[in-house]
């Protein structure tokens, strides 16, 4: 019976996340297809592009959702043991790039050695996202990226696990940012954002029977976000 609640929870998790996933990929698509009508009836070729160049960044923005939401997903088929140092490593190593061409220094404090029974694709999405979001909030002035893990007890349930923490010293975030940042579709980056990120991260974590919780720091001049991921070490018993 228990079992079958969970399968419940689950379906009910993933029938919101589609539909609410439909609906945003919906408009774009609408948009496109009014473009495209616009176009083939212009005899214009410069207006023509124009419209086919908006076209593109709607389409555009539907791959950004699309990938958002199943990128790591799909390698999720079976729990795997895996350090909280793997994971943020393996995670890093995506980021080289953009991290050496930019002004942020990274910082590693790893103190939890024990392996984690996780879906390690999913956990990997989740500290992604907010590596993502870190450098995001440090593209102009660059800054520190702190990556800490240390071995923690949920104060509720009693459970040893590891609290992953990914900080940064970017833009911080405001008390109405704060409040919403967890809403589907919650978005301060008007173009590149889909607000899907921490919103699925949130998910994952939560079915891992971990938490997810958000901090900003604007005390002393020092301005940033704490991101702590709290996750058990059996997170994945079914
Ligand atoms: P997206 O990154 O696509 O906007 P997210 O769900 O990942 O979607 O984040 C939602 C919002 O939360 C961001 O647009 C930003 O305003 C805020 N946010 C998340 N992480 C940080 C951070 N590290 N620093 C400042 N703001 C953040």
């Amino acid at each position: 019976a228990e079992l079958a609640l969970i399968q419940s929870e689950k379906l009910a998790v993933l029938g919101r996340m589609a539909s609410s996933i439909a609906h945003e990929i919906n408009n774009p698509l609408e948009a496109v297809t009014n473009l495209l009508y616009l176009a083939r009836h212009s005899n214009d070729v410069s207006v023509v592009k124009e419209y086919l160049e908006l076209a593109e960044v709607q389409l555009r923005r539907v791959g950004a959702i699309t990938s958002q939401t199943l990128r790591f997903h799909k390698q999720a088929t079976n729990p795997q043991a895996v350090t909280a140092e793997q994971i943020i490593e393996s995670v890093l190593s995506i980021y080289q790039g953009r991290i050496a061409n930019s002004a942020v220094l990274i910082s590693r404090r790893i103190r939890a050695h024990e392996p984690i029974q996780c879906f390690d694709g999913e956990i990997r999405q989740v500290i992604s996202n907010l590596i993502s979001n870190a450098l995001d909030a440090m593209s102009t002035h660059g800054g520190c990226l702190y990556l800490r893990s240390r071995v923690a007890t949920n104060w509720r349930t009693g459970e040893r696990g590891v609290t992953i923490t990914v900080a940064d010293t970017g833009t911080g975030m405001s008390a109405e940012t704060r409040a919403k940042l967890f809403n589907p579709f919650f978005t301060t980056k008007s173009i590149t954002g889909t607000g899907l990120g921490l919103w699925v991260s949130k998910e994952i974590v939560d079915r891992h029977r971990g938490a997810l919780r958000a901090r900003s720091s604007q005390s002393g001049g020092y301005h940033g976000a704490v991101f702590n991921v709290f996750l058990p070490f059996d997170a994945v018993v079914r």
